[in-house]
């Protein structure tokens, strides 16, 4: 039991020591396919979807990517529809086992019930270290969500794949369940319905978590919504989750990471509202390489470099000069967007911001004791340090933006301004 406990701080002590000291990444972001078999209408990566990636990396250039990267903390895979290749297991098992990643997280539309629940097992029994959440898209109930996937039987295939990952979750401690929910000018009037749905009938999720439309999606006219909409629906979650009817604030460190989510919630809405707000550490502690093997800071920047132009040394880019600049320039220049998997590096390694976690998580205590229902009553209430303003551009728009960083952009089409919310 004591071994357990001490190889579970062991490993978070040693996140928390590689972000605070942003000597490498804790964070890596790996788009694995571009294949998917739906559409959805507020689709960020619609464009490589529609392309299809023809020469997408394979298991052998991943096993070589990742013997040249440093341990890391935290795998985030993407795509496309992540189920669609039928080497997941194998891709997660070699940064297992070369980079001794700890946490692994994987967004699915799920569509491939079957696939999933075989693709998890043996992932789960063949890493017992490693914690695995997966995140379940849900942008609509029933009807509403098949016809923003712009695909029929979509919402009963979620619920089948819902059903069978709670049973997993039973075998495995280590499996944790999550809904992405995208808020977009579509989703926007329903958001609190499909909150409400969720922790009624979805009771074996752990997290809800909401993401605004980003980018240049299909139909552009996704990113045009209302703010106070996700105010409003990230105040039911966090309700929810303080009320005990959302699991995630069971635990210390998931107390730890929902009072994260709190802030960055709050960042967002603040970013879209009058920009800048806290520095962006892309580039340094998060990277992101793409199924054609580009890497880049985050997913809005130019890439740095291709892997497999570098004989797939990683090393080359995280020593490179193209980095270093890119690094430079998102730091001196202020640069800021909406997305929230930089954003969570970026508020859990923002010293300032650390303190208004310990804050919050005090609040919480001493609230508890007289059985509050909320840690604050208004979205406002949460105040954090926010950083003083220099110059600033938005990353989509600034200096950085050299084209589209996942698809290419035409020419015409990068004289228009890029399609933010604000
Ligand atoms: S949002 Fe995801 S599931 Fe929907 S089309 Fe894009 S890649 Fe496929
Ligand atoms: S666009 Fe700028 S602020 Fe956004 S993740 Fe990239 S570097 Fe960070």
């Amino acid at each position: 039991m004591q071994k357990t406990k001490q190889a579970f701080y062991n490993k978070y002590l040693n996140f928390v020591y590689n972000g605070v000291l942003k000597k490498a990444p804790v964070q890596v972001t790996l788009f694995i396919t571009s294949r998917c078999n739906i559409r959805c209408k507020m689709c960020f990566y619609w464009e490589p979807v529609e392309n299809k990636s023809t020469h997408e990396i394979s298991l052998n250039e991943i096993e070589k990517i990742s013997k040249s990267l440093p341990n890391f903390f935290w795998l985030l895979i993407g795509g496309g529809e992540i189920f669609v290749r039928k080497d997941l297991p194998e891709i997660i098992k070699t940064f297992y086992k070369n980079n001794n990643i700890k946490h692994v997280s994987i967004p699915t539309n799920a569509t491939y019930e079957d696939k999933i629940i075989s693709s998890l097992e043996d992932i789960l029994s063949s890493c017992p270290d490693l914690f695995l959440n997966l995140n379940l898209s849900l942008n609509g109930l029933g009807k509403d969500h098949d016809d923003l996937c712009q695909s029929d039987g979509v919402f009963e295939k979620f619920l089948s794949t819902y059903k069978k990952v709670c049973n997993l979750k039973k075998k495995y401690k280590n499996l944790g369940l999550g809904l992405n929910v995208t808020h977009s000018k579509f989703s926007e009037n329903k958001l609190n319905n499909i909150v409400d749905y969720a922790v009624n009938n979805l009771t074996g999720i752990d997290n809800i978590s909401i993401g605004l439309a980003r980018g240049r999606p299909k139909d552009s006219s996704a990113i045009n919504v209302n703010i106070d909409k996700y105010k409003e629906t990230v105040q039911t979650i966090e309700r929810y989750v303080v009320q005990g009817k959302i699991r995630t604030f069971k635990t210390f460190f998931g107390k730890i990471a929902f009072i994260k989510d709190m802030i960055m919630r709050r960042v967002i809405a603040n970013t879209v509202k009058s920009g800048f707000q806290i520095p962006c550490l892309a580039g340094k502690i998060s990277l992101v390489i793409d199924e054609k093997t580009n890497v880049y800071p985050c997913e809005m920047l130019s890439s740095v470099g291709n892997l497999r132009e570098l004989n797939y040394d990683m090393k080359k880019i995280l020593n490179g000069q193209i980095l270093k600049e890119a690094v430079t320039k998102i730091k001196n220049n202020n640069c800021y967007c909406t997305h929230e998997c930089s954003y969570s590096t970026n508020i859990l390694f923002n010293i300032p911001l650390m303190l208004t976690i310990i804050k919050i998580y005090l609040i919480f205590v001493i609230k508890n004791l007289f059985n509050f229902e909320a840690i604050f009553k208004n979205f406002e209430d949460l105040k954090y340090f926010k950083s003083k303003q220099n110059k600033q551009f938005y990353g989509q728009k600034g200096n950085l933006y050299s084209g589209r960083t996942f698809g290419v952009l035409k020419k015409s089409e990068k004289s228009h301004d890029p399609t933010v919310p604000f």
